[in-house]
């Protein structure tokens, strides 16, 4: 290696947080970022157009059908998936190598479908489950977006009980009572343990 830095960093372990839909995983990476600006948070590709208020190249880079194509040919994600059957997002893999080669305190926010692929590839990450208080609170959530029709609603909610059975394959469960705590529980699992020099 010719361009070994003079004070090489430890890899750091790479943290995926997953869970089931409108658990409130984005409320708690955005807090994280906020409050944690030393932890690096993945950007993630999406075929979905960008909301209000979203950024390029901060909140997702927002790219055409085609261009995740090429991204997916050239083996450039580290992981892909198809979210609520509308859009597809994916995990960029050259950033993420990078972070963890500075030994940066790296995470991911991505759905169940992508923390399962990233268990395959990178099976020493740590696997983080955030989970609702209640499943009472979880139909609140989902329903209190308000922006779904009774079918779609439905099937959110047989897909929700679905997702919330996945808990037993993830190393950390958080309970997402309150966002800024969450997000304090999960930056304290990022942090290297006092016994390490
Ligand atoms: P939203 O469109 O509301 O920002 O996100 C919808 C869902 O996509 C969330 O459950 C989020 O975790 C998931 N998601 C965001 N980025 C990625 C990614 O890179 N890969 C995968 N598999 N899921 C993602």
């Amino acid at each position: 290696m010719t361009d070994a830095p003079t004070h090489p960093a430890r890899r750091s372990r790479l943290l995926v947080l997953a869970g089931p839909t409108a658990v409130g995983k984005g409320t708690v990476a955005a807090e994280v970022r906020r409050a944690h600006p030393e932890v690096w948070i993945s950007v993630s590709a999406t075929t979905r157009p960008p909301r209000p208020g979203e950024e390029n190249g901060v909140h997702y880079w927002f790219v055409s059908d085609e261009e995740f194509d090429a991204m997916v040919e050239q083996d450039n994600l580290l992981e892909w998936a198809v979210v609520h059957k509308a859009a597809r997002y994916g995990t960029p893999r050259q950033p993420v190598e990078l972070a963890l080669a500075s030994g940066r305190p790296a995470m991911l926010e991505i759905d169940l479908q992508g923390a399962r692929q990233v268990r395959e590839t990178m099976p020493d990450a740590l696997f983080v489950f955030l989970k609702p208080p209640s499943w009472e609170e979880l139909v609140r959530r989902l329903v209190g977006r308000g922006t779904e029709n009774e079918e779609e609603r439905e099937r959110r909610l047989v897909t929700a009980r679905e997702e919330l059975a996945a808990e037993a394959e993830f190393d950390v469960t958080i309970v997402n009572h309150e966002v800024h705590a969450a997000a304090e529980e999960l930056v304290a699992l990022m942090e290297p343990s006092p016994t390490d020099s």
